[in-house]
């Protein structure tokens, strides 16, 4: 983030410059901070045989994280002494971007180097489905870096008339957050609130469905980031001589272009065949992700069944036959055409008969998944998946929390992040009936 935004706009440039002043004062005020606490630190080290008043134990967040800097080798303070001296740097240079995060979005942290990406979120009152799915894309890694490193800054698209890069700001400042290594948690607030704003659903504490906030964060997100909207959409070209799939795949392109849908954005067949006359209705769509049904007779299954059960196709009532003319009974189905390079999997496991209710099916998802064994077209860039990520649903209807698994690919180790609790977890212990949405990443150079 310290690299300088280049934007063609006067205004923007203005808005930059507005930006880089605000950050100046703020990292002003972090290092005189700084040299506070460290005063207060070196007093309260010195007191350390008195009882801590309730006071100090307020501020007990600060004098964790100072006392944590003086037993960190790597920097450069001196502490052989008791004396405070003006000379030495209290704290390591804070990074710019940790500063501005920190400063400006007041996430509440509690600090304690856990490791990079080993941070956890604070409930903000039922806001675990929220957790839950930030902890997953904040460990898909190629968005995880986009946001970290600050290259999305030149995509952000604050005309959109949507969320006006809010929501992808929002999310770059946890994404650094987590990733800056300095909390065992936070409060993403600010992102709740921006959330919030742009969906009166999102506002309250009432609990949500995770798959639902994940997709309303795709949009925006993608929305946020899509150069096409600031620029004019590509110039169709000429493209008689391509197949029906190639076509709707270009003019999604057209309009389309984002991190977002080259990482999550796949494209789908849709048949929709007349069960009187057979006659056919086919279009093609993309998707971000794939909304598996669970088997209704068993409480066991794989992910293999359910995938089948997906592309096997259902009956609809009610379809308009262009042929007979007539409302008829229709067999819909789905074929994938076209994988991305990540493939979220979403286990619906609520179903509707009156009263909203949920299966506990356990599912049975591999941790490498080979999507060969589903019907493809050739030529598929991505069919071999690793999983990285688990968003867990426990409960009912009623009520329920959510968790999630994700692989930390800096360590190469799970994580279970339990809102503001993070621990390791086996290999053994991330399947389970709880498991609602899969995030699995394409093995690259394995497409033969
Ligand atoms: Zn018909």
């Amino acid at each position: 983030m310290s690299k300088p935004v280049k934007m063609p706009e006067d205004r923007q440039r203005m808005k930059d410059a507005e930006k880089a002043r605000k950050i100046e004062v703020e990292i002003r005020k972090e290092k005189e901070k700084g040299r506070q606490e460290h005063e207060k630190g070196t007093y309260a080290q010195l007191r350390r045989d008195i009882p801590a008043s309730p006071s100090i134990m307020q501020r007990s967040h600060s004098y964790h994280n100072i006392a944590q800097m003086r037993d960190d080798p790597d920097l450069n303070v001196k502490h052989e002494t008791p004396h405070y001296d003006r000379t030495i740097k209290p704290l390591q240079k804070p990074q710019r971007s940790e500063v501005s995060a920190a400063r400006r979005r007041n996430f509440n942290p509690v600090w304690g180097n856990m490791g990079k990406g080993i941070t956890g979120l604070k409930n903000l009152g039922n806001s675990c489905y929220m957790n839950s799915i930030i902890q997953c894309i904040n460990n898909t890694t190629p968005l995880a870096l986009y946001f970290w490193k600050g290259a999305y800054h030149e995509d952000v698209n604050y005309d959109n008339n949507s969320t006006r890069g809010e929501v992808a700001e929002e999310v770059a400042a946890v994404v650094s957050a987590l990733w800056s290594g300095q909390y065992r948690s936070i409060a993403c607030r600010d992102l709740k609130n921006v959330v919030g704003q742009h969906r009166k659903q999102f506002q309250g504490c009432e609990q949500q469905d995770s798959h639902e906030f994940l997709t309303i964060l795709m949009d925006w997100l993608h929305e946020d980031l899509n150069k096409r909207s600031r620029k004019s959409p590509l110039k169709e070209t000429s493209n008689d001589n391509l197949s029906p799939a190639d076509q709707a795949w270009e003019k999604f392109r057209r309009c389309n272009e984002s991190l977002i849908r080259s990482l999550f954005y796949g494209q789908q067949k849709s048949t929709v065949r007349c069960c009187k006359c057979s006659e056919e209705s086919v279009t093609f769509e993309a998707f971000s992700d794939l909304s598996l049904p669970l088997p209704s007779s068993s409480n066991k299954c794989s992910l293999v069944e359910c995938m089948k059960l997906y592309l096997n196709g259902e009956k609809i009532s009610g379809w308009n036959c262009p042929c007979c003319k007539e409302k008829r009974d229709a067999i819909k189905k789905f074929d994938i055409w076209r994988l991305p390079p990540i493939l979220v999997i979403h286990l619906n496991r609520f179903y509707h008969d009156g009263w909203w209710r949920k299966r506990q099916t356990y599912v049975d998802f591999p941790f490498n998944l080979d999507m060969r064994h589903f019907s493809l077209v050739p030529d598929q860039r991505y069919v071999s998946y690793k999983l990285y990520g688990v968003s867990n649903h426990y409960g009912s209807m009623e009520g329920g929390h959510y968790t999630a698994y994700c692989k930390n690919e800096l360590y190469n180790k799970w994580y279970k992040f339990d809102d503001h609790e993070v621990s390791e977890i086996s290999n053994n212990d991330i399947r389970s009936g709880a498991a609602y949405i899969l995030f699995y990443t394409a093995i690259s150079g394995n497409s033969s």
